[in-house]
């Protein structure tokens, strides 16, 4: 059995990778000034010609060009003058996209950036299918796929690297029934689940209500859980690996690049970057602050800006994800054969959140206090009194205590929980408990915040 899903591309040394991605970058960006009147608006605002870039640290020089925001107003330009939604900064015509898939949707406007041609929809699936291949999935394997599927949203388009593969995928979507997937999938057997870890949690307690047996019992031994924090906390994903007697993998393809998965490491090692032919993220590091390059080096953190290569609708070039991660250049443990970097993502640069000067990210708050299971079930909130980022001391924590614990336990409990958050993040806080469960349990995205202000 092969141990990349491409050979060709995935067993390159470091060297020979950068060649041909430099190669395609000037490619990509001469490509973007002749194909649109976006890019070449923004090229030229900052003096750059395409042909200026002969090395990597050329093009690390050059400021971001995009964010969400300016996405959205993109597209709202090329809705007003052209009559479609994909934005200015599409390359070809428009009649060219034929999958168009949105992400989020939460706030604003949704933006198109999950639209593919023929060629990047073949692009999109080849390099998800290298991710999943690095997170345990196999010809002969049969996946469950449960993440949103209805209104448009990008989460069906994760499923379509599968049948590229050859995979057996059982689209049932985190909308339906749990107990109908959970009969579904007493019949069908799949040996692979793929969904948020909110979902797989959901699993675990509907299938112990409605059997009184351990979710176990199913035969799911692969998890591919993604889109929420969990499987760098050991005792979390102990707790969930336990549960369903298989291994956790998270994966990530962000705004449609950046193509990572995590690995068969016993310990957490982050996400193993393995298309490094098809997208620039983890090399092209901003200080979180400054927004000034800052070196690539073992254990930097910084907002990675994301650039397409080989993208024929519609490329990103230097596109603010708002995303905070942490690279790792130092070989890892697993042994993957790759030229990438590893990547921790730290969590949204917008959810930063500053205790008297001191910053912190709602990932780590949640870090601290799920090293406290079974004593806490690891359901917590952040409460926001006032608009963020500034908090004024303490930082409030809403914690659902464990199902053993007793009430004259809390006092004692919330003094460790306030005495390690002062330890680990000089962060003053302040835990205020509530009985397990009474957070509720979501199939989709679990909230960090709880708002309390207008
Ligand atoms: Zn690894």
């Amino acid at each position: 059995m092969k141990k990349v899903w491409n050979e060709k591309q995935e067993l390159l040394s470091r060297a020979e990778m950068e060649k041909i991605r430099i190669r395609k970058l000037r490619k990509q960006l001469k490509y973007c000034y002749s194909h649109s009147e976006f890019y070449r608006r923004k090229f030229d605002a900052i003096g750059f010609q395409p042909e200026d870039i002969k090395s990597w640290d050329d093009f690390r020089k050059i400021p971001p060009l995009m964010d969400k925001e300016e996405e959205r107003q993109s597209q709202k330009e090329s809705l007003e003058r052209f009559g479609h939604p994909f934005g200015m900064h599409l390359c070809c015509p428009p009649e060219k996209i034929i999958i168009a898939k949105t992400t989020g949707g939460t706030t604003g406007i949704p933006t198109f950036s999950y639209s593919f041609t023929q060629h990047d929809f073949d692009r999109w699936n080849e390099g998800t299918a290298r991710v999943f291949w690095l997170a345990g999935i196999r010809p002969a394997d049969r996946v469950l796929f449960c993440f949103p599927l209805s209104g448009g949203w990008a989460g069906s388009i994760v499923k379509t690297p599968l049948q590229y593969m050859g995979i057996l995928c059982l689209d049932l979507g985190a909308e339906t029934p749990v107990e109908k997937i959970v009969e579904y999938t007493r019949i069908i057997r799949p040996n692979a689940l793929m969904s948020t870890p909110s979902f797989a949690e959901v699993l675990i307690e509907t299938y112990d209500k409605m059997t009184g047996r351990p979710v176990s019992e199913l035969g799911i031994k692969k998890l591919l859980l993604t889109g929420e924090p969990g499987v760098g906390i050991p005792s979390v994903r102990k707790r969930m690996e336990t549960a369903f007697g298989g291994k956790w993998n998270d994966y990530l393809m962000i705004n449609s690049e950046g193509f990572s998965s995590s690995c068969i490491a016993e310990e957490y090692q982050g996400l193993h970057e393995v298309a490094l032919d098809l997208s620039i993220w983890a090399e092209d590091l901003i200080d979180l602050d400054t927004q000034q390059p800052i070196e690539v080096k073992n254990g930097a953190i910084g907002e990675g800006l994301i650039t397409s290569l080989d993208r024929e609708g519609l490329p990103l070039v230097k596109y603010r994800l708002g995303d905070v991660i942490q690279v790792f250049t130092d070989p890892c443990e697993c042994g993957y054969p790759g030229p990438g970097y590893r990547i921790k993502h730290l969590g949204r640069l917008n959810d930063r959140l500053f205790v008297e000067g001191i910053s912190v990210f709602p990932i780590a708050v949640r870090d601290v206090i799920t090293s406290f299971i079974p004593r806490v079930t690891g359901t917590m909130r952040i409460i926001l009194n006032a608009p963020p980022p500034n908090v004024t001391p303490p930082l409030k924590i809403k914690v659902e205590y464990g199902a053993g614990v007793q009430p004259n336990q809390l006092p004692d409990l919330a003094r460790d929980i306030e005495g390690k958050m002062l330890e680990v993040y000089r962060v003053r806080a302040s835990v205020e408990f509530v009985p397990p469960e009474a957070l509720g349990r979501v199939t989709k995205k679990t909230p960090i915040f709880e708002e309390r202000f207008q």
